[in-house]
């Protein structure tokens, strides 16, 4: 009897046992580079023993709990394909929408630039995928990122080069780095779960660098502290932060930016309706006014 043939049906039928179904095709849709549907279509389809072999490895590694991105190396975010890998956060969707808002902000008339090109700043970039898409979808703006971890700096020069997006990267702890920089409009989608939340405990999140989940903080808000402090330093007049944060902290985010001369202050619902996304514009007080309050 010779060696048995591996079939893609039955591969998937074996995977299925292990792991969530579309994870299975997902996986192996991506191994044969054929769509899910023609996966399905021909069961019959025979499997390189090779292929049939990274396909098991792949199956063991979800079962035991190893993100999808984290498998394959990389995710979609805002329609382009970055690589990720365990020193960095896997790009959400619902980060799409800070995204949306900071270009809203870029492109309109809503951020009378002081400076032309515009200055942009990713605090905590990580893969970079807000960075990079900011970049490539508003060219003319001037985009610096920083992050604390080395190892995510060179994840997010490795996704800006291919995407051939221009990024100053720089190692920074938040504003560390950027002494006496001025910019038009800073974006972060920083750690924000609070320290004894059960998620972290869960699902793809064991998996992640925990520095870019949470500051360790018992409400998760340090560092938007830190952000939202730092921002009023660091931005123009008039310019605009915008941040990500948990599905509780909208209402503490907009008090805080109340109290550092932030207007137009608003919280923004992500596609599930929770509010994930609060921003504000920096007026830098007149200095009579100041001296009057
Ligand atoms: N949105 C992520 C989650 O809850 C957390 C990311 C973050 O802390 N910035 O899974």
């Amino acid at each position: 009897m010779g060696q048995s043939m591996h079939t893609a049906g039955d591969a998937l039928k074996k995977a299925q046992q292990q792991i969530d179904r579309m994870d299975a095709q997902y996986l192996l849709a991506r191994l044969t580079g054929r769509t899910r549907a023609s996966l399905l279509a021909h069961p019959e389809r025979e499997l390189p023993a090779e292929m049939a072999i990274i396909f098991e490895t792949q199956v063991a590694a979800r079962a035991a709990g190893v993100p999808v991105a984290q498998i394959i190396g990389c995710r979609e975010f805002y329609g382009r394909e970055f690589v990720v890998n365990e020193h960095v956060l896997i790009p959400r969707p619902e980060t799409e929408l800070l995204v949306e808002q900071a270009l809203a902000r870029l492109s309109g008339n809503k951020c009378p630039q002081q400076a032309d090109p515009p200055r942009v700043l990713d605090l905590g970039t990580g893969s970079g995928a807000i960075a990079v898409t900011l970049a490539l979808e508003c060219p003319h703006a001037n985009i610096t990122a920083v992050d604390l971890s080395v190892e995510a700096l060179k994840v997010a020069r490795q996704n800006a080069t291919a995407l051939g997006a221009t990024v100053t990267l720089l190692k920074s702890n938040w504003y560390h780095a950027l002494d006496g920089q001025k910019f038009d409009l800073i974006v972060a989608n920083p750690p924000y779960i609070a320290k004894n939340d059960v998620h972290l405990a869960q699902g793809d999140l064991r998996f992640e660098p925990p520095m870019a989940l949470t500051d360790n903080s018992n409400d998760g808000l340090a560092s938007i502290c830190t952000i939202i402090t730092g921002a009023a330093i660091h931005l123009n007049d008039h310019g605009w932060l915008l941040f990500e944060h948990g599905y509780d902290q909208a209402e503490s985010c907009r008090a805080l930016l109340a109290q550092h001369h932030f207007t137009a202050i608003e919280s923004v619902p992500d596609l599930a309706g929770i509010l994930r996304v609060t921003l504000g514009q920096m007026r830098v007080p007149h200095p009579s006014t100041a001296a009057a309050v």
